[in-house]
């Protein structure tokens, strides 16, 4: 073994070359890897990272795994898109914008989207269109969720791919971390929440907190949408609050279609 070499429990492991990027974002998600001090140095340590705005000045277009934060929302905004597409191996969105257009596809919800580019910029001659997901454009390889994502999960996602080993996410719904927290349930509290059919995999963030979920890590698995309908009517809850959680961050679309029809019945 030569003195560069870097070991994982005496194993001797590549550090990948590693980009990071992002397009129509608040660039939260890629905070959320720089504030995680404690574990920030043994985490940098397995990667060379050759490409992260947010924290370096050097750029190169030699790497392996890019990770990419937000949603596509510019022509240009897709070119790039495809050229790292191009360059990467394995191309990981991150954050609910880069996995569902996250709260960016809100504005797909009006059908004159022009009005709604001159609400926000007024007369200023700015591109923007429909909010989408990098999975409209290119393949993606890994989806890591959450608004923003969960510094911990990125971190076993990244040493797993890193090591070679399988990544997995729960499929179990957020309700399942909440009980194990020992929360009072929301709904006896008065609020709404879509723990019962959102993805696990942030602690039951919200609802620790005494904030219903609003869906940011997108369905888990087979969500009983009717069900809890059913117990938000129970709670003197409408399907318009409920609608307005499950179309957040984009990642209920087919759900969305289903309680809008039963809602019509
Ligand atoms: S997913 Fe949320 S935190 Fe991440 S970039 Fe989008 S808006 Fe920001
Ligand atoms: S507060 Fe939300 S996540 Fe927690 S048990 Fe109740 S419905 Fe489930
Ligand atoms: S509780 Fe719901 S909204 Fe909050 S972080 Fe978890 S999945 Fe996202």
């Amino acid at each position: 073994m030569t003195a560069k070499e870097h070991t994982y429990l005496g194993v001797p492991v590549k550090k990948p070359k590693v980009a990071f990027f992002e397009f129509t974002s608040c660039e939260g998600c890629q905070l959320q890897l720089l504030n995680n001090e404690a574990t920030l140095v043994d985490f940098l340590a397995l990667l060379n990272i050759v490409n992260f705005r947010e924290a370096m000045s050097e750029q190169s277009d030699d790497y392996e795994i890019a990770f990419v934060e937000g949603s596509i929302t510019r022509d240009d905004e897709a070119e790039q898109l495809k050229e790292i597409r191009a360059r990467a191996q394995t191309l990981v969105a991150i954050g609910s914008c880069a996995c569902f257009g996250g709260v960016n596809q809100l504005k797909n919800r009006f059908n004159d989207l022009a009005w709604v580019k001159e609400q926000v910029y007024g007369s200023h001659p700015i591109e923007s269109r429909e909010a989408m997901p990098l999975s409209a454009i290119v393949p993606v390889d890994l989806e890591i969720y959450g608004c923003p994502i969960k510094k911990e999960e990125v971190e076993r996602v990244v040493t797993n791919l890193v090591l070679g080993k399988s990544i997995d996410y729960p499929k179990y719904p957020v309700c399942v971390e909440c009980k194990a927290n020992h929360n009072v349930c929301l709904f006896d509290l008065g609020q709404p929440c879509l723990g019962p059919i959102t993805r696990a995999g942030c602690d039951a963030w919200c609802p620790s907190n005494r904030l219903g979920c609003w869906g940011c890590r997108g369905p888990a698995e087979k969500p009983n949408v009717r069900q809890l309908r059913q117990i938000m009517h129970e709670h003197g809850f409408s399907d318009e609050q409920m609608l307005d959680r499950l179309e957040c961050f984009g990642g209920f679309g087919q759900y969305v279609s289903e309680l809008k029809s039963a809602s019509k019945e």
